[in-house]
């Protein structure tokens, strides 16, 4: 048996799910089995054959004690509200507890229709799978909060979408799939008794210590309030951008969620936007924490009838809690820009000094992630490399003096602080460029190389790696804007 299922959601849930089979497909490849994470959720991988693990991965056999189910939810969708959205091309095949106790979801996603398609066939293509795949690796090692890929087998099918593509399959593990649109779809129907009974499995799922206490469902508001702006932050702090941010593509639990039309910026741009439908910059890079906030507002009004049963006390009491939040991502994000300028106890005064870098950044089109590398050479006594991004040097050299003053006060050494950015600033994200090339040539080979190879390099971001020089560069000019789709 690949999986020792234990199947909390399908069993406790009832009504929150439809039960459905994964489409059999011709003839499936297995390109990738993430055999850490396998180890790392306690799967049997040395008892089951090539064979058994293919017919598992392509959706075309059940594994033994699953429950496959697609969950339904609503979401708000670039700030309208579709009330029917649900798993649409994914399967839920159950849940297992890894080597610590804790529990994950194993979802197949591109494994075919089921009631929540609506007009879509369930498929997805190759190309978004690797991303998908590329992304969420990256992530996980990068130290945000995400889900993550544990196979990606093709189908030996082609799928229509703009042109006939191949299609794949991906396993996500994700430590719940609860989204702020799976509260709001009961919440929307006017079913309280529901909203509480989610709300009490979230609970017991994610924020068990909430249990006792005295209004557990204003605490679990205020817990997704924290793990959200936690997360929010991590991703302005690497540049990343998720792309859309519906409320039905944000968790509960506080994992990055979606790889689909998200990118890392190169050059720092806050109004940075990569999906080719976000046409007025909704998701932008810049907009992300109130967006979260916004998306945040919308768990809330789900929660309302549960947080007190006066309803404007309720508004109240919710709306503290939302009001809070603005500050608490600040905290976060400022305190991880200081230890990025090999800072260790962020001050508020802080604040001027990043924000001034960062608007010279913009003003000079600089490299997010190289620059952060090269002002850790500056304190090693190398101020070429950092130089070189600005155009006019002298207004970077002011700068420079009042980072070095704030670092004297700060009484670290240069050691000290280069050790400190060494490990907050990636050497390697997913550069566009390079996600594109090794979907270019499996898409049109079927050749993995350049797949397994920036995977490899993106498995230990902070670490300098020989040879791997080309991985740390921006995509070069003729490249071009980058435009992102949704990931189907
Ligand atoms: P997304 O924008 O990727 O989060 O997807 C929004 C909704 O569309 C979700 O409910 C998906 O399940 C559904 N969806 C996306 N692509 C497909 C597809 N190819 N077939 C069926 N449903 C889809
Ligand atoms: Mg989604």
């Amino acid at each position: 048996m690949l999986f020792n299922f234990d199947n909390s959601y399908a069993k406790q849930l009832e009504g929150f799910y439809s039960s459905c089979q994964s489409a059999v497909v011709p003839t499936p490849k297995l390109i990738k089995l993430n055999s850490e994470l396998a180890s790392q959720l306690n799967l049997n991988i040395e008892s089951s054959t090539i064979s058994d693990q293919l017919k598992i991965f392509s959706g075309n056999e059940s594994p033994q004690g699953s429950l496959p189910l697609a969950q339904v939810y609503s979401g708000h969708q670039f700030g309208g509200f579709s009330p029917q959205l649900g798993d649409g091309r994914a399967l839920l095949l159950g849940e297992v507890l890894d080597e610590n106790g804790q529990r994950f979801d194993i979802q197949l996603k591109g494994s075919g229709r089921t009631p929540y398609s609506r007009g879509g066939d369930g498929k997805a293509g190759l190309g978004p799978v690797l991303r998908e795949y590329i992304l969420s690796e990256a992530m996980y090692a990068l130290g945000v909060p995400t889900t993550r890929a544990l196979a990606a087998v093709t189908t030996g099918e082609k799928i229509m979408r703009e042109m006939p593509i191949p299609g794949a399959v991906l396993t996500r593990v994700a430590s719940s799939h609860i989204r702020i649109g799976t509260f709001q779809y009961f919440a929307s129907r006017g079913e309280v008794d529901k909203v509480r009974q989610l709300a009490n499995y979230t609970i017991a799922r994610h924020y068990p210590e909430l249990m006792q206490s005295d209004n557990p469902y204003l605490n679990l508001l205020e817990a997704v309030c924290d793990a959200q702006a936690l997360l929010v932050s991590k991703w302005m702090l690497i540049g990343f951008v998720h792309g859309v941010m519906n409320t039905d593509n944000m968790t509960i639990s506080g994992e990055t969620i979606d790889y689909g039309p998200c990118a890392f910026i190169d050059s720092y741009d806050p109004a940075a936007v990569y999906s080719s439908i976000d046409k007025q910059g909704r998701y932008a890079l810049q907009n992300q924490p109130p967006i979260a906030q916004w998306n945040l507002t919308r768990l809330a009004e789900a929660l309302l009838s549960l947080i007190d049963s006066d309803q404007e006390h309720a508004v109240e009491l919710a709306t503290k809690v939302l009001n809070e939040f603005p500050e608490k991502y600040s905290k976060h994000w400022l305190q991880g820009m200081c230890c990025k300028l090999g800072i260790n106890n962020a001050q508020e005064s802080d604040s001027a000094l990043v924000n001034d870098l960062l608007a010279l950044m913009h003003e000079y089109h600089v490299d997010y992630t190289l620059l952060f590398s090269d002002l850790a050479k500056v304190l090693s006594g190398d101020k070429e490399a950092a130089h070189k991004h600005f155009a006019n040097v002298m207004t970077f050299e002011q700068w420079l003096v009042r980072w070095h003053d704030r670092l004297a006060h700060e009484g670290m050494t240069s050691d000290d602080s280069v050790v400190l950015m060494s490990q907050v600033n990636p050497i390697y994200i997913p550069r566009n460029h390079k996600v594109e090339e090794a979907i270019e040539s499996a898409m049109k080979n079927e050749d993995y190389t350049k797949f397994e190879a920036l995977l490899t390099v993106l498995t230990q971001p902070y670490q300098q790696q020989a040879g791997k020089d080309e991985y740390t560069q921006p995509a070069p000019k003729e490249f071009g804007a980058y435009k992102t789709f949704c990931g189907t």
